[in-house]
C-alpha cells in the first residue's frame, strides 16, 4: 500500500490550490478539478475532459486509490433490484472506497455498502420522497459505541471514526446515484455512529457539502442526530454552524431510557434536555426529539402523556419513528392503531408531532443492518 497516499477529498480548496502551485500548475486548475468532482459528479480522472492528457495521468498517479488486491465486489440480492457493484469501481477513481453492495428499494431508496482501504465497511443511503427531497443519510463511524439495544449499528462494537474525506465521499457517491440534472437537497447525519464524537471530521465534510463551490446544499437542510451527549450538544451549539439538531430521546423516563439506551445511565434525560435547551437558546433553532416506537416498551398512551409532560413548555417537535425491524433483534413495530393513539395523545397535549413513515425496509435500511447482514464472517 502506498503509505503516502492522501486522497483528493482530504484537500480543502486552499490546500488543493497550494498543492497545485507546488506542482507548478496554475491555481485555476484546482477549481476545474473541484467543479468536475462537485458539480459534474465525476469520479474518474480520465473523464475530466478539459484537462490535458498529461495532467489527467498526473492526477491519477497522485490521487487514484492504490490497488488493494481485494476480491472484486460481489452482487447482492436483498432489494427489489440487484445491481452489479463492480460497475462502481475504476482504476482511475478518485474515491477511497469500493462499493461492496448496492441495493435499491421500490420507494426509490438506494443503499451503498462501502469498503475503505483498511477493509472496514460503512453504509450510506439515498432517500427520495414525494416532496422531491433527495436526502443523503451518512455514517460517521465504523460501528458504534453507544449500544442502543434496538439498533444494529452497535452490534460488533465501535471500530473507528471516519475521516473527513470518507464522510464527504459518502455524500459524493450518493449524489452520483442521481441523474446528472438532479442533486442532493438534504443531508441527515443518521447513519451509523455518534456524530458528536466525531465533529472534527464531520464539520469540515459538511462545510464542503454546503459551500457554494462544493455540493451547494442549503445549510438549513442538514440535520445532525445525536444519542444525546450533553457535551457534544453544547459543542454544536457553540460551533456556530447553521445545522439542525435532532436528539434521540426514545423514552419518557429514565427507567425506560436506561433499559434501551445505555448512554442514559451516564447522561440521564434531565441532563440531555438541559443541553438541548442550551442549543435552542444559543442558536434559536428548534430541536427535534426522535422517538422510535417499540411495541410494548415505550409506545403506550401513558408513555405519550409522560413524554408530553417532559416536553411541556419547550419549543420542540417530536418525530415518531415506528421501529424498523431487524431479524437479528427481538423488537417489534407497534400496530398502526397503537402509533395513531400515541401520536393523538401527544397532540392532545399540545405537542407538535411528525411521524416518519418507514422507508427502505426492503433494503435493510435500519441503521447498520446491511453492514451486519453482509459482515465478513470470522
Ligand atoms: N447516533 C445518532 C445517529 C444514529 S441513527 C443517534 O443516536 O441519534 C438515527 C436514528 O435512528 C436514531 O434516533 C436511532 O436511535 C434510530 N434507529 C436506530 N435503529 C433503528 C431502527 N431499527 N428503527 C428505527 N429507528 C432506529
Amino acid at each position: 500500500m502506498n503509505e503516502n497516499y492522501k486522497p483528493l477529498l482530504s484537500y480543502s480548496k486552499e490546500e488543493l490550490t497550494d498543492l497545485f502551485k507546488t506542482l507548478g500548475l496554475p491555481a485555476f486548475r484546482a477549481g476545474q478539478v473541484r467543479r468536475w468532482v462537485f458539480s459534474r459528479k465525476t469520479d474518474r480522472f480520465s473523464q475530466m475532459s478539459d484537462l490535458s492528457k498529461d495532467l489527467r495521468a498526473k492526477l491519477t498517479e497522485l490521487f487514484a486509490r492504490p490497488k488493494s488486491g481485494a476480491e472484486p465486489a460481489k452482487l447482492i440480492a436483498n432489494g427489489s433490484e440487484t445491481v452489479a457493484a463492480e460497475t462502481f469501481d475504476y482504476d482511475d477513481s478518485l474515491y477511497e472506497s469500493r462499493v461492496v453492495a448496492k441495493s435499491v428499494s421500490d420507494d426509490g431508496s438506494e443503499k451503498l455498502l462501502l469498503e475503505w482501504r483498511d477493509g472496514r465497511r460503512v453504509e450510506c443511503v439515498l432517500l427520495r420522497d414525494d416532496r422531491n427531497h433527495r436526502t443523503a443519510c451518512v455514517s460517521v463511524q465504523v460501528g458504534c459505541a453507544m449500544g442502543c439495544v434496538f439498533c444494529c449499528s452497535g452490534m460488533g462494537g465501535f471500530v473507528r471514526n471516519l475521516t473527513r474525506s470518507e464522510i464527504l465521499e459518502e455524500l459524493l457517491r450518493l449524489n452520483a446515484l442521481l441523474p446528472q440534472d438532479e442533486r442532493l437537497t438534504h443531508i441527515v447525519v443518521m447513519g451509523t455512529g455518534e456524530p458528536t464524537l466525531n465533529l472534527d471530521a464531520l464539520l469540515p465534510a459538511l462545510a464542503e457539502a454546503t459551500s457554494g463551490d462544493g455540493l451547494d446544499i442549503g445549510n438549513r437542510r442538514v440535520t445532525i442526530s445525536t444519542v444525546g451527549i450533553p457535551a457534544g450538544i453544547r459543542k454544536l451549539a457553540e460551533a456556530n454552524v447553521p445545522y439542525k439538531l435532532a436528539v434521540s430521546l426514545h423514552a419518557p423516563n429514565d427507567r425506560i431510557r436506561d433499559a434501551i439506551m445505555p448512554q442514559n445511565r451516564i447522561h440521564p434525560i434531565a441532563e440531555v434536555l438541559r443541553a438541548a435547551d442550551v442549543f435552542f437558546h444559543t442558536t434559536g433553532r428548534r430541536v427535534t426529539f426522535e422517538y422510535v416506537l417499540l411495541d410494548g416498551i415505550n409506545s403506550s398512551v401513558d408513555d405519550a402523556l409522560e413524554l408530553a409532560r417532559l416536553l411541556r413548555n419547550k419549543t420542540a417537535i417530536v418525530n415518531c419513528i415506528p421501529y424498523n425491524p431487524a431479524p437479528e433483534l427481538p423488537y417489534k413495530t407497534p400496530s398502526n392503531a397503537t402509533v395513531r393513539r400515541f401520536v393523538d395523545a401527544l397532540e392532545g397535549e399540545g405537542i407538535q408531532v411528525k411521524v416518519r413513515f418507514r422507508k427502505g425496509d426492503k433494503i435493510n435500511a435500519a441503521c447498520g443492518q446491511l453492514r451486519w447482514s453482509l459482515r465478513e464472517k470470522e
